[in-house]
């Protein structure tokens, strides 16, 4: 590169790094961030479950409600368990295969009580609600009450919930909305879902 080709692209990185200076210096708020991690591309639990990991690795108190795995395995939940991360987990009731109202209701249900304490307890600083969104969706979990505690939780207590298809009210009511794109999915060539991957 020519020294005036040099000299014009340093001034123009400085101004560039001018700008990302100035909005930096501007960013002065302090307050918990409501993230909403939706669409149809795979990595909204695992990017949840990453952010769980950064809390965590910090020596903050994370906690996660678990809408709809069920008994599925999780290897994120067998590390953060054993790093003294509190799990809820929607272990009865619903299944993709059996779905029935009144005991889809009663398992969400279940589950959202401890999501409502845990969004109330000042002491844990992030809440992941893993695939809550099916939860409103369905009716299984009332959506107006769902805002108003989400709003309502303690001001510095971050909080990301996942799942497709995210209520228009949620993402309008979210700090940060991340949608995750499908490009393509190896479950469409015939791959199983991969332990140690996928799961
Ligand atoms: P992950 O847990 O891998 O971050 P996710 O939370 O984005 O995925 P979910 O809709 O919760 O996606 O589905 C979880 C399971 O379904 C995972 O095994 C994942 O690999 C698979 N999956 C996710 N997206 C797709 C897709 N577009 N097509 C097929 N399977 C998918
Ligand atoms: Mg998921």
């Amino acid at each position: 590169m020519s020294d005036i080709h040099n000299d014009k692209h340093q001034q123009r990185q400085q101004k560039v790094k001018d700008k990302v200076d100035e909005r930096i210096a501007a960013a002065q708020t302090e307050k918990g961030v409501f993230q909403v991690i939706t669409g149809n591309g795979k990595g909204k639990s695992t990017s949840g479950f990453g952010t769980v990991t950064r809390c965590v690795g910090h020596g903050m108190k994370a906690a996660v409600c678990q809408f709809i795995k069920g008994t599925w395995p999780c290897g994120e939940r067998n590390v953060l368990q054993g790093a003294g991360v509190e799990f809820a987990i929607m272990n009865t009731g619903f299944t993709w295969e059996t779905q029935n109202k009144e005991s889809d209701t009663a398992a969400a249900q279940a589950t959202w009580q401890e999501a409502k304490r845990m969004l109330a307890d000042e002491s844990i600083n992030l809440v992941l609600l893993d695939e809550i969104t099916y939860m409103i969706t369905y009716g299984y979990i009332d959506l107006d009450e769902a805002l108003e505690v989400i709003a309502n939780r303690p001001p510095m207590q971050s909080l990301i919930i996942t799942g497709r298809g995210a209520h228009r009210k949620l993402t309008d009511l979210a700090d940060t909305v991340s949608e995750v794109r499908n490009v393509k999915h190896a479950f469409d060539a015939g791959v199983k879902a991969q332990i140690g991957f996928d799961y």
